[in-house]
């Protein structure tokens, strides 16, 4: 998989390097370019941003090095392959696991950060006449730029690419894992000692009765994900529901 990252702080993308997607770099299993926006600008101050039209608070992206960079990166007529194009801004589609996996199977995704108030809205318009484009929102806050939501998004996406991660059955469970668990958040995990703090490990764990483990975590499972998102817990789907999670 191919990511290209836009931004006016390129070093911010330091920590691609370290852990899991460094190793992942390494391997040639994710091939990360990041790009500085102001080498798409002509004057002296190198300048990215402007005055709002119609007034207002701050200052916004002008159109210009972000079409030069997009048209760089990705030539109008190129018949190669298309890129995906994700603009992160708190107005956009909220990112999810599944978004994260759809994302996963792509050969090749651009990102575009922006600051101050945004990216002028024609770059996306312009964009999308010619490549998938998805405004992207990390949560419901705002960020001072785009370059944090875009850590999380490629942390999420990355660790789904096949080969990435040692044991790909680690993804299964987790919260918000397609299937059984897509709206259950994991229960608590627990390693040795057993016994920590006056604090022992639930039994069952020790007891080396699988049937009985997985019935105990997806116990836990329910009641984490009643307790801290009733909204996911609103939307449980009854049919994937026994009599005994509704006990629970
Ligand atoms: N005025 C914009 C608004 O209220 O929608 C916020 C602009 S914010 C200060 C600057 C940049 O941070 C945005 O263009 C976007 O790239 C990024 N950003 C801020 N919050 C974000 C969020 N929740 N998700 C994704 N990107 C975010």
């Amino acid at each position: 998989m191919r990511l290209d990252i836009i931004s006016i702080f390129p070093g911010y993308f330091a920590p691609l390097e370290i852990s899991l997607l460094g190793k992942a770099r390494r391997r040639g299993l994710i091939d990360v370019h990041v790009h500085d926006l102001r080498e798409w600008t002509h004057d002296r101050h190198r300048t990215v941003d402007d005055t709002p039209y119609g007034g207002g608070p701050g200052m916004v992206m002008k159109p210009d090095p972000w079409g030069e960079a997009l048209d760089t990166l990705a030539p109008p007529a190129s018949p190669d392959v298309v890129p995906r194009l994700i603009v992160p801004t708190p107005s956009g589609r909220p990112f999810t696991q599944a978004m994260a996996a759809e994302l996963a199977a792509e050969p090749w995704l651009i990102f575009a950060c922006g600051r101050y108030e945004g990216i002028d809205a024609r770059v996306v318009e312009e964009a999308r006449t010619r490549m998938r484009v998805d405004e992207v929102g990390i949560g419901d806050y705002v960020l001072a730029g785009g370059e944090s939501a875009v850590l999380v998004i490629v942390e999420a996406v990355g660790r789904l690419v096949p080969g990435v991660l040692g044991n790909a059955d680690s993804v299964v469970d987790d919260s918000f894992a397609p299937g059984a668990m897509e709206t259950l958040l994991e229960g608590p995990v627990y390693t040795k000692p057993p016994v920590w703090r006056d604090r022992a490990v639930p039994e069952i764990l020790l007891s080396g009765d699988h049937g009985a483990i997985a019935r105990w975590r997806r116990d836990q499972a329910l009641r984490r994900t009643v307790a801290n998102r009733p909204d996911l817990a609103a939307a449980f789907d009854p049919a994937q529901l026994d009599d005994r999670d509704r006990r629970v």
